[in-house]
């Protein structure tokens, strides 16, 4: 039988506090039903923004604790499938996105998703379903499910889709991973701060590597791992994602610092993530052809 998260078992932060109620063994599919990240508080086009409680928003269905995974291991996340709901809502708001300082009106959009797209307006967009916040508990403290760290979070990755895999290092016994925020389709940067945000369900396997970890949460879709790094600016951000693909280059291909540095202008792609939320994201993309997995994960000490 498929374990089945219900989207009432929430929560608003990555701790090691919260007891998990459902239990997975490696290997295993276990389903999460999610809320959108407004908590599904905006049920049409009047609600307004003031009228909405942010300590609402964000939710994450969890944690599920993985048997046998302990600090160190790697919790592999295998996206085996994104169901989203046949609407999604999305709003701007002064003070928010990559041009917090433009003076408009607080607007929410109600966008109808039908036939493989989202209709906004005159414009029919690709759905390309994706989850915004993905990640397990930190060694010590709590992190709010809106920002994102080494333990993964609100990452808001438009690669994290219907068949990619994501690992995450494991701080925790059991791991205590969680999820949400559904995204039915979102492009790199999430301009103003919202994308098509959605109820849904998402089906995954969960698989471990014993014994070592990676850096930063990495993301392997199609020919590329990407190291999914952040910072409180970009440019934090677009230094650690460079300062890791180096360092990969270098062991993967057994080079010096100075020939890893000159590939990397060659080979790794670096993208923004997103620009708008309390930790920015870059990611630095490796194709596969040049790094193994076993060069993105450092054994435990
Ligand atoms: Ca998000």
């Amino acid at each position: 039988m498929v374990v089945r998260l219900p989207r009432d078992y929430i929560i608003y932060s990555f701790s090691k506090r919260y007891v998990p109620k459902y239990r997975a063994t490696p290997g295993e599919v276990v389903i999460f039903e999610t809320i959108d990240a407004f908590g599904g508080q905006i049920v049409d086009e009047s609600v307004t923004l003031e009228s909405i409680d942010w300590s609402k928003v964000n939710p994450a269905t969890g944690p599920l604790y993985v048997e046998g995974a302990s600090p160190g291991d790697t919790l592999l996340v295998e996206i085996e499938e994104i169901k989203v709901s046949d609407k999604a809502v999305i709003m701007v708001a002064p003070g928010f996105g990559a041009l917090p300082d433009k003076e408009f009106r607080p607007t929410v959009k109600v966008l109808e998703v039908a036939g493989g797209k989202v209709r906004f307006g005159k414009v029919e967009i690709e759905v390309r379903p994706m989850i915004g916040v993905i990640g397990v508990a930190p060694s010590d403290g709590e992190f709010p499910t809106g920002t994102s760290g080494y333990h993964g979070g609100n990452m808001d990755v438009a690669l994290v889709t219907t068949g990619s895999r994501v690992y995450l290092p494991v701080f925790v016994e059991g791991a205590l991973l969680a999820l949400g925020d559904l995204h039915v389709v979102q492009a790199d940067g999430e301009l103003c701060v919202a994308a098509a945000e959605t109820p849904g369900e998402v089906r995954v396997r969960v698989e471990l590597i014993k014994g070592k970890r990676p850096k930063y949460p990495i993301v392997e879709f199609g020919d590329r791992f990407s190291i999914i790094a952040f910072g409180e600016d970009l440019d934090t951000a677009a230094y650690r994602a460079s300062e890791e693909a180096v360092s990969v280059l270098m062991r993967a291909l057994s080079l010096g610092f100075e020939e890893a540095y000159m590939l990397a202008s060659l080979v790794v792609d670096l993208r923004i993530n997103q620009v708008v939320d309390p930790m920015k994201g870059v990611r630095a993309e490796i194709p596969k052809k040049y790094v193994r997995l076993e060069h993105l994960l450092y054994p435990s000490i």
